[in-house]
């Protein structure tokens, strides 16, 4: 009998949706480069540029503002490295903002993981060059939701420019999403796969204004310069098929199911759910803390009980290093080692939240009878 799996890392990717498996394997028959003139090259334009429109009125932006890029990493680095003048960047960021540019000034963040606003109208203010600030949407590790409003109202006065990662919210958080729409960020990267589309697609939006940033590539005439090099169509149509199959209610729900999952777990150990339930979070998101299980082991148990979840830090090579988001909220290394993000989707049951806390709760008992035994020997040979 084949085992059924539960698959809980949805913030690292999202299954393809159905919808977007049938948009791809059809548009698997297509061809034609989109900037010849022949009627095969302009049918393929037609269709990377009705996915654009439809992607800029989800964005409430218009279409020319949309840049295809190869994903959220690239968008970001775009902006962050297409940008000549000093940056500000949360030291809550992905990877892929936090790292790009060495000479970033970094906004600390509190211990809830809501980014410190009186420290970023002091960096601000000490800052005479117009600025990038980068700070995301929500948190991938955390779920934390920023403040847009505020941050939109503080870039504003200092005449900063603002980049928001907004891969996490988007289809996932529809008040913050709607927020994002009204406060509008100068750059939003956006990325596919987080809600149902290919990897390797995402966009760089710009909703207003030319674009103030270098192009990362030359040699093209693409994505009005911004972007050279032929464009991934099945990536482009992938995506908007995405978007067109959005659930956001589905996303929403999930939180009835993390509540249930956090609740059970607290019971058992009254510290294990990190983040309060107070803090603004995406409604999927959970990070959980197992005292002395490191969190490569809770991994691994997991996956053997066909469970799939991750530590928020899994990064490219495999590995999972501390996190620098638990690291910059005060929680001390052990903390950050011992903790794994679950995070939820709308495929997920109530049965599935009991197989994930029946798995969690085993692992705790084992690891805490397996250290009273331990203790009492060490207790036994120092007496
Ligand atoms: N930004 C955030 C918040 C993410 O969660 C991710 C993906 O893990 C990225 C950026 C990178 O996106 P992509 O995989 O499209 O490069």
């Amino acid at each position: 009998m084949t085992r059924s799996t539960i698959y809980a890392d949805y913030n690292a990717t999202a299954p393809l949706h159905p919808t977007v498996q049938h948009t791809l394997q059809e548009a698997l028959t297509l061809y034609g480069n989109a900037s010849s003139i022949h009627e095969k090259g302009r049918a393929v334009r037609a269709r990377i540029e009705a996915a654009r429109a439809q992607i800029a009125a989800w964005v409430g932006a218009s279409p020319e503002r949309v840049v295809f890029t190869s994903g959220a990493t690239e968008a970001n680095n775009m902006a962050l490295q297409g940008f000549k003048g000093p940056v500000i960047v949360s030291a809550g960021e992905h990877v892929s903002v936090r790292d790009v540019r060495t000479d970033a000034h970094i906004c600390p963040l509190h211990p809830s993981g809501v980014v410190d606003l009186d420290a970023l109208e002091a960096i601000l203010k000490n800052t005479p060059e117009q600025p990038l600030v980068a700070i995301m949407a929500a948190n991938s590790e955390t779920g934390v939701i920023q403040p847009l409003q505020d941050i939109a109202q503080l870039c504003r006065r200092y005449r900063a420019l603002w980049l928001c990662d907004a891969v996490q919210i988007a289809g996932k958080a529809p008040e913050t999403w709607a927020q994002l729409k009204q406060v509008r960020p100068d750059f939003i990267s956006l990325s596919a796969h987080k809600v149902g589309g290919p990897s390797g697609i995402g966009a760089l939006i710009i909703p207003d204004g030319p674009p103030k940033i270098a192009s990362l590539m030359k040699g093209g005439g693409q994505e009005r310069y911004n972007r050279p090099g032929t464009e991934n169509v099945l990536g482009i149509l992938g995506f908007d098929a995405a978007i067109k199959s959005l659930s956001t209610k589905e996303w929403v729900s999930t939180q009835v199911h993390r509540n249930q999952l956090e609740k059970k777990i607290q019971d058992l150990c009254a510290t294990a759910a990190i983040i309060p339930a107070t803090t603004m979070r995406l409604h999927n998101t959970t990070i959980l803390h197992m005292p002395g299980v490191p969190n490569m082991t809770q991994i691994m148990h997991f996956d053997l009980d066909g469970i799939y979840v991750s530590a928020g830090s899994a990064c490219s090579s495999g590995k999972v290093h501390t996190s620098h988001v638990l690291r910059a909220m005060g929680y001390p290394d052990t903390v950050a080692k011992e903790s794994i993000r679950i995070s939820l989707g709308p495929q997920t049951t109530e049965h599935d939240i009991e197989r994930i806390f029946t798995s969690w709760s085993r692992l705790f008992h084992k690891t805490r009878s397996k250290m009273t035994t331990e203790h009492t020997t060490l207790e036994r040979q120092t007496a």
